[in-house]
This record gives structure tokens, sequence and C-alpha cells, in this order.
């Protein structure tokens, strides 16, 4: 458990909410950058170690090449190397878990295809740190990243590719976060990944969500970080202290009803990886972290695509980090210098302060998620009559630290929440003379630490 994280702001408004009899007085702003994060979370964030980063990053590049049809058995080069060098960190860190940790070798055959000519072993490395809160130890967060890596041809297999900041510097974030975790107590359970075959069409993160869903995983929240090595753009322009955050509005398995009932009454801006994105803002801009998270309203950038879609495909919330702005000199290239110019993903562009500030921005995210209570399940709004209150109504939460829940609400143009308004431990709750025609409404689930669930958007 956390120590108590209800804000000064918060408690005075909440005093002032009770004085004024009123469930419209207004709350804290749902951005409130510049907040210190509780102490246990500050310490672990205190734990990331930039020079960890750089070293992992380093090491990743010296295997050569860690294409996906790269040597697996050659002891220093090839995706071999890499997946025995992983797989030997996340076990060093789980022997510091008391148990709580164990790591396994994900490995399937790909069979043949645009990208793959012949049958390929894909293997994901796979660090589980169990929950230890019974209620929520079935409840799964994941953060990823792959350790493959190209260059210019996609089916070249022999050629340099160190792959630094695509992607040694995504699988360094999960590296770290697994060292720093493993030796806490977290009440729901993190995956810590580093998966292959990303560059073949997502070959690893297709696999592990596939097998996720066929076993019934409640996996409530996914990131890849995947090139997050570099805060300069190929202009030169620096921009140390931003991330981005692609999420996806419209889920991407919203059935022909949810469709239906959307073009009826919106909800476009309100899907769960959105609620997820907008959770990581509120919960990863801090003094700690000292970064801006900046929230992209598209599932990818144009023309691409990583390990956030398979997990969306299978109808789990996920979203994508990456740098501020790309260099596409220094992806998937062949190392070569060109009219003077260097090209390539070597470590000699990563910033590795940065990529350990990424690091702790997901890792804010991530130890919040699994510290706070399951977003209030069945959220439902009421819309069987006419009427200016707003009705919303949910199941119980099952956690036995459970204090209650919040209701939000903002204004149907604003990006974020804009008022919270404690309600208690109760599942159904008025708001008077605040119009649901007017405003987006939510629900989350709060512990008596004050640790706070994502927000549960609701439908009739
Ligand atoms: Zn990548």
């Amino acid at each position: 458990m956390s120590r108590a994280r209800l804000g000064a702001l918060t408690c005075a408004l909440a005093l002032v909410l009770a004085l004024a009899g009123t469930a419209q007085a207004k709350t804290r702003a749902a951005e409130d950058r510049g907040h210190a994060p509780p102490r246990e979370l500050r310490s672990m964030l205190r734990e990331v170690s930039a020079r960890n980063i750089e070293a992992s990053i380093r090491k990743l590049a010296s295997f050569g090449t860690r294409h996906t049809l790269s040597s697996q058995d050659d002891p220093n080069r090839g995706i071999g190397a890499a997946r025995d060098w992983i797989f030997d960190q996340f076990q060093q860190s789980a022997a510091k878990s008391d148990g709580r940790m164990t790591v396994q070798k994900q490995s399937f055959v790909q069979p043949p295809g645009p990208r793959n000519p012949t049958p390929v072993i894909v293997t994901n490395l796979v660090a589980t740190l169990r929950g230890t809160q019974p209620e929520s130890a079935n409840r799964v967060y994941v953060v990823s990243g792959h350790y493959d890596s190209r260059c210019t041809d996609v089916l070249n297999f022999t050629c340099d590719a160190p792959g630094a900041d695509d992607d040694a510097s995504g699988v360094a974030v999960s590296l770290e976060l697994a060292r720093v975790m493993a030796t806490r107590k977290l009440d729901a359970t993190i995956v810590f990944m580093a998966v292959a075959g990303e560059e073949q069409n997502l070959f690893g993160s297709t696999f592990f969500a596939q097998q996720a869903k066929a076993a019934g995983t409640d996996i409530e929240g996914m990131f890849t970080n995947d090139i997050v090595g570099s805060s300069t753009s190929d202009t030169g322009r620096r921009d140390p202290f931003t991330v981005r955050l692609f999420s996806e509005g419209v889920p991407t398995t919203e059935t022909p009803a949810q469709t239906a009932l959307r073009q009826s009454i919106g909800g476009e801006n309100d899907g769960p990886s959105r609620q997820l994105a907008r959770y990581v803002k509120e919960v990863g801009e801090n003094s700690a972290t000292g970064m801006h998270v900046r929230l992209i309203w598209r599932r990818d950038r144009f023309l691409r695509g990583g390990d956030q879609l398979p997990f969306l495909q299978q109808g789990y919330t996920a979203a994508r980090f990456t740098e501020p702005a790309e260099n596409f000199a220094h992806q998937h290239q062949d190392v070569r210098v060109e009219n003077g110019v260097q090209f390539g993903d070597l470590p000699e562009f990563v910033d590795f302060n940065y990529t350990a500030r990424v690091a702790r921005v997901n890792g804010a995210a991530l130890w919040s998620l699994a510290m706070a209570p399951t977003s209030p399940k069945n959220a439902r709004i009421d819309a069987t009559q006419l009427t200016n209150d707003t009705t919303l109504t949910w199941n119980a939460n099952p956690e036995p630290d459970l204090a209650g829940y919040e209701i939000v609400w903002r204004e149907s143009t604003a990006p974020l929440w804009e008022h919270t308004i404690p309600v208690g431990n109760v599942t159904r709750f008025t708001i008077k003379d605040l119009s649901k025609d007017n405003v987006q409404v939510g629900v989350r689930a709060v512990d008596r630490d004050g640790n706070r669930s994502p927000v549960s958007y609701p439908t009739p």
C-alpha cells in the first residue's frame, strides 16, 4: 500500500464541497502539473538509472544485428545472443523479487510470410511480477519493447542493424522497470516484456496477445515503448522533456451496436485506451519525472504501426510511447556515411537521460495502475427518462482497501477531465442540475491511500 496521497488541494476542496452541500462545487483540475507523487513512488523512480539504460542499449547494439531471421545460436552476434542476454537480465531482477517475479521464454514457430520466406522461431521474453492483493492479482498490466532490429532491407538478416533507438531503447525501459519494481509489492500484476518479430509484422506481440486472450487474461492496460531513445529531431530541435503517447479513441473491436450508440450520443474520445492515456498524463507528469506527456489522439503515426496494435485487436486497452520527433536517418537504415552524414541507428544518437525519463513516466503509470483499484465495471448512465440531472450506476469494486468512488466530468469539447466529486462508497449517484446532454461524465474508484483507477465511461 502506498501512503495517503489525497492532495491538500483535493482535501480542501472536498471540505468546501461538504460545506457548500452541493455536488456542483468544482474540485481540482485534472491536469495538476508539478505535483509530487507519493513517497513510495518517488523513491522507486529515483532508482531508475540512465547509466543502466545506457549499458543495456550499448549491449543490445553490440550484437551486430538482432534481425528476427539472424542467427539464434551464435553466442556473440544475432538475435539468439540478444535473447539469452535479455533473459539473463530479467532473471537477475527476478532473483531479488522474493519469488514474486518469474521469467519465461515464450517461443513459437512463425509460418512463412511476406517478410520471412522461411519458418522462423520467434521468442518473447516475459517477466511477470505477481500482484500481492488476491482481489487484484489477476489484473495485469504489460510494458513491452521489441528487441529485433533491421537495416534498410527488411529481409536482410546479415547487415549491421544496431537498433539502438528502434528499439533497444524500449527494451531498456522494460529491463530497467523490471529491475526497480521487482523488489516492490504491488496489488496487481505487471508483465515486463521484450518481443521479437516486430519489424517482420508484429509477430511476437501478436502471439502474446492471442495467447493472453485465449487464456482469458485480464490485461487492463498495455504500453509499448518503441523508439524512445532520442529527444532530437532531424532538424536538430531538442525537446528532451516530452514523450508522445498515441492512443485510439474508438476501440478497434467496436461492434456495430456500439457504433450505432456512439453515433447517437458521442463518446468517440472516450474509449478505454484514451482513458488510459489521460490517466498516464495525470500520474506521469510530476516533479519526479519532469516530463510532459503529449497525448496524440490517433492509434499510431501515419504509415506506421507497433506492438500495441495486436492488443487492441484482441480487445485490450493499449497505447504507444514514442519520442517527440523522429530522425529517419537513424531508423531502418544501413550504417553508412553519405556526403558526410552518418546514417544508422547507433548508440551515439541516443540520449540515455531522456530514455530514463521515459522509463520514469512508464514507471509512474504502471505503479499507479497496479496500486489503484480496477476501474468500476458495468458503468451505466441512466437514460430512461428526460431529466436535467445525471445519474450513474456501477458495480461495486472487489478490493478490500477500497475507499469509494469519484465522478468526473468535463465540457464535451474539453480534452481532459475538469471536475471531480467524491461520492463515497456507493454504486449509484445523481448529480443534480448537471445535464448529461452537455458534458462527458465518468466514474473512477479510489483506495484508502488515494490511488485512483482510470475512468470508466458509462453507457446507457
Ligand atoms: Zn520499432
